[in-house]
């Protein structure tokens, strides 16, 4: 039976053509369809959600943490049959679905316990007697926008600390994953949630996502995709004064120091490089050596970048899953054939797999001799291609590291206190890693980058009050 948006409560909306979710690692395997809607749903969804954003941001605390607290426990109680299917539409590894889940899952509960505690300061007035109140307040619509690399978590690291604060939301998944986010908005219909609050849209971006960013009511936007979509969001948005946050692309730094443990240096950089099909916003995309130690390093990486087993997500033995479409394959191929045009060597991967089943099988491509200025090293790929380059010492490396339009994660594999401690103070990314990869984060903490990675206030942890809400500040005198 295809499947449909949820407006005001209810799954309806038929009125474009038909999505058809197709496996990446098997596309003869069509997982659902989807009926997209298009500008006049979303505007419906936009509707309801004003309509029911007064009553909700007068919700008690208990009320938003029984919902957030319901969703996050039923995530939890079926994160292996979620995470199969995550794994099914997004194309990485089913340990790595099932704790993507996870993550959403716990994500939902933080979100429980924070509704609970929203922060609020009293202070005496420089007045004489008088008082003054500062309490945070739900910001109204929000309007979420995903990619599809992170088909779960994502939606959770928004949705739950904006219903959290007493938001009404309408959400737009990308039109690759609709399947994990079919599968929240279900769990979500149940929690007890009023009419109205929450809202799930599928259908394209140029048009649904494009109306929602349009429409006056929405008071907000989070969005999480690329850097050219985030740049005309945020041109619209400060147009209209809505607020808005973006969270975008990456080219992020991995730094090895001759001191570091060779072993744990390549277990770091296979894993923050190539891991989630290098489909990660916070991927180790420029492995940067000092001379010492590179050698070694070069050798060994190279060896297991070949070993690496890549195939179907729910194949046990996979390492890596395939590439999410035929887009992005062509884009990494794209890329890998521009390294070799630059004058970059190829040392490991960049080839087709044939496997039993049709699907985007890419071997992970490891670029040496490369020069930071190349396009290679500047450009974000967003898949298995990963280049590595040859230092004099610390201080080139944290050199070529700042070398970047982009600021998510930047990583350092070291056993000096002393350059860990200057690289977590120098590094100017909006997270920093010693001795574990650039990817992978904890979700109780906030996440977010700088320079042309990020703009607005920071997603996740307690940080999130600051986009999900708004400050007022109320004087009084005594009666
Ligand atoms: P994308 O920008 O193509 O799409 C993201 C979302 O925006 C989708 O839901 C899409 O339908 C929607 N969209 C597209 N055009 C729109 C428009 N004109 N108006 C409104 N909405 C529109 O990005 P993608 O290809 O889905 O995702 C890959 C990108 O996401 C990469 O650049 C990656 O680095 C980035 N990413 C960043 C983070 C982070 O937290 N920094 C996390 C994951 C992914």
């Amino acid at each position: 039976m295809m499947k449909t948006s949820f407006i005001n409560g209810v799954f309806q909306g038929q009125s474009g053509n038909v999505l058809r979710n197709i496996n990446p690692s098997d596309t003869n395997d069509v997982i659902e369809e989807f009926a997209r809607v298009g500008r006049e749903e979303a505007d419906l969804a936009i509707s309801a959600a004003k309509a029911s954003a007064v009553d909700w941001g007068q919700s008690n605390p208990q009320q938003r943490f029984d919902v957030l607290d319901f969703i996050g426990s039923e995530i939890l109680s079926r994160k292996q049959e979620l995470g199969e299917l995550l794994s099914r539409e997004e194309g990485k590894t089913l340990t790595e679905g099932v704790g993507e889940v996870t993550r959403a899952g716990y994500l939902f509960k933080f979100f429980a316990g924070e509704a609970l505690r929203i922060p609020g300061q009293r202070l005496d007035s420089v007045r004489a007697g008088a008082t003054v109140d500062i309490t945070r307040e739900p910001v109204g619509v929000i309007g979420i926008i995903t990619p599809w690399n992170f088909p779960i978590a994502i939606p959770a690291w928004k949705i739950a600390p904006a219903l959290c604060y007493g938001n009404s939301v309408v959400f737009k998944p990308a039109e690759l994953v609709p399947s994990s986010a079919w599968a929240l908005t279900e769990i979500i219909s149940r929690s007890g949630l009023p009419d109205g609050v929450f809202n799930m849209l599928i259908g394209p971006g140029s048009e649904v996502g494009d109306a929602i960013i349009k429409n006056g009511s929405v008071d907000a936007i989070s969005f999480t995709g690329s850097a050219r979509t985030g740049a005309s969001i945020a041109q619209q948005c400060a147009a209209r004064m809505a607020k808005v946050q973006l969270e975008m692309g990456g080219k992020n730094p991995l730094i090895v120091l001759d001191d570091a443990n060779l072993e744990l240096a390549v277990d770091i950089a296979v894993q923050g490089s190539f891991y989630s099909t290098g489909q990660r916003c916070t991927a180790s995309s420029r492995v940067i050596v000092t001379e010492g130690i590179y050698q070694d390093f070069a050798q060994l990486f190279a060896e297991r970048t070949r070993a690496l087993r890549v195939g179907h997500a729910l194949d046990p033995k996979t390492q890596i899953g395939p590439v999410i479409d035929s887009k992005q394959l062509e884009q990494d191929l794209s890329y890998i054939r521009l390294g070799q045009d630059e004058g970059a060597s190829l040392i490991a991967g960049g080839d087709l797999v044939n496997l039993k089943t049709p699907g985007y099988f890419l071997q992970p491509a490891l670029f040496s001799d490369v020069d930071n200025s190349m396009r290679i090293c500047q450009e974000e790929v967003f898949g298995p291609v990963v280049t590595l380059s040859r230092v004099t010492c610390y201080e080139a490396a944290l050199a070529q590291a700042e070398d970047t339009q982009f600021g998510l994660s930047a990583g350092i594999v070291t056993s000096s206190l002393k350059h860990a401690e200057h690289y977590k103070r120098h590094a100017s990314a909006g997270m920093v890693m010693v001795n574990m990869p650039t990817a992978g984060v904890d979700y109780h903490v906030p996440f977010g980058g700088t320079k042309a990675s990020s703009f607005g206030p920071r997603e996740q942890g307690s940080y999130a009050v600051d986009f999900y809400t708004k400050v007022k500040t109320a004087y009084q005198l005594p009666m």
